[in-house]
């Protein structure tokens, strides 16, 4: 005997910009037994993992593999493994994520330049575009969805301008990648990284990303190791990938039909990266881009009936989180105490200088559903006159069944489209 209990999980209705709710199918994948990772039936997973990650990734990139880590992980790799120490680095910040990356960036001895813009905006490409030809970067790296304002950042001039003046377009995409339309080859991205516990709704454990053959000629210059036998410092080279975890030159061996070894693959993590994927191929990006803006569309139509303000520019709003203005004399920490105790929904604060200032809504993957998003505005609501703010009371649910009915009403009308592919 012992005082522990079985695990006993509350089951919570989650709306924060992650982790999110997963598909039963993922959890079920999960549970599917250990395999090695040379057997023939693991690589065969390796390999409809990348070609999924490709089509999800709207790439023709010979590389996409996930790596292992929270996304933060393929971050760190594939900045680590470009960066040699003294390159230049350009970081337009326009919230939280962007001073990671320059973080990031310094750790592995870049010369960093950043550009700022207040919270709540997004970059004018020109302004942008205009630094990149001053300061002569390597590297540009910049956040598509900034989760921590709900902005996103337009990308199109800003590859364009990469591309023709040979600078490398590095995307922070964790945010947005299987929830919101990003096109990365057409954008001219050189490699991009997305998350696993947002949009894809699978845990957080794996960082998906991509990148093409500019960035794999520089990976690929560096590699002075092989299978990391030598260990004299002087048969590195002077720009040797400093990472032996992230090393992509590494990586791409092990996830190439070489397998050659690097770390012990995360398997059971693999089984619920390749269910994801294939929940997403199954739906259809098209579909599923649709669905995260309908249930947008409701969220912020119940949001504004219930007489709250919306925060950013809603110009560039990132439809898969919604940030809204803290009503002055509402303690904000209270509301989510409470939707998160007596509803059993949880959503997000916010950081910096946003704190105590927003309440951040996620809508991702398989959280972004009608149930979930009339749950979270009916508990919001009932926290609210609960802690005396003056609502218009019954509105908001109102509001959002009214997006959905107009919805289903035009797709009564127009047949090209198929309600039931779209799960509301
Ligand atoms: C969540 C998030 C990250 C960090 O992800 P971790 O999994 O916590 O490492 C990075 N960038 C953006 C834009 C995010 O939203």
């Amino acid at each position: 005997m012992t005082k522990y209990k079985d695990l006993n999980v509350p089951l919570r209705t989650i709306m924060t910009p992650g982790p999110v709710e997963v598909d039963p199918r993922v959890l079920r994948a999960m549970a599917a037994p250990i395999l090695g990772q040379f057997d023939p039936a693991f690589t065969n997973i390796m390999n409809e993992t990348m070609e999924m990650l490709r089509a999800v990734f709207q790439t023709d990139n010979q590389w996409a593999f996930p790596v292992d880590g929270t996304s933060r992980a393929g971050i760190e790799a594939v900045l680590c493994s470009i960066i040699e120490p003294g390159d230049k680095v350009l970081v337009p910040i326009y919230g939280r994520f962007g001073y990671l990356l320059t973080e990031i960036c310094q750790r592995y001895g870049a010369e960093v330049t950043t550009m700022e813009v207040p919270w709540g905006e997004v970059f004018d490409p020109e302004v942008v575009i205009k630094k990149i030809h001053e300061v002569s970067p390597k590297i540009v790296a910049i956040v598509h969805a900034e989760t921590s304002t709900s902005c996103m950042q337009p990308l199109k001039e800003i590859g364009e301008a990469c591309r023709n003046a040979d600078v490398l377009l590095v995307v922070d995409a964790v945010a947005s990648l299987g929830g919101v339309d990003l096109k990365v080859d057409e954008l001219k991205i050189d490699a991009v990284i997305g998350g696993t516990q947002k949009c894809l709704s699978v845990p957080s454990g794996l960082a998906p990303i991509t990148y093409n053959n500019r960035i794999e000629e520089v990976i690929n210059k560096r590699k002075s190791i092989e299978l990391g036998l030598k260990t004299s410092q002087s048969e590195f080279s002077n720009n040797r990938i400093m990472s032996n975890y992230f090393d992509l030159a590494q990586l791409q061996d092990y996830w190439s039909p070489v397998r050659l070894n690097h770390h012990t693959e995360a398997t059971s993590m693999q089984y619920a990266l390749r269910e994801g994927l294939r929940i997403i191929l199954e739906e259809g990006l098209e579909n599923r881009f649709a669905r995260h803006k309908l249930n947008e569309k409701a969220l912020v139509a119940g949001i504004k009936a219930m007489g709250l303000e919306l925060f950013g520019d809603q110009k560039h709003k990132l439809p898969v989180v919604t940030a809204i203005e803290i009503p002055s004399g509402i303690d904000g920490d209270e509301v989510r105490s409470m939707m998160l105790e007596d509803f059993e929904v949880e959503i997000a604060s916010s950081f910096g200088p946003l704190h105590g200032k927003i309440w951040r809504i996620g809508a991702m993957g398989y959280s972004s559903r009608k149930k979930n998003i009339l749950h979270v505005l009916s508990a919001l609501e009932g926290t609210l006159i609960r802690k005396g703010f003056n609502v218009d009371r019954g509105e908001s649910l109102q509001a959002a069944l009214n997006v959905y009915d107009e919805y289903k009403l035009q797709n009564f009308v127009n047949v090209k489209v198929e309600a039931d592919k779209i799960t509301i």
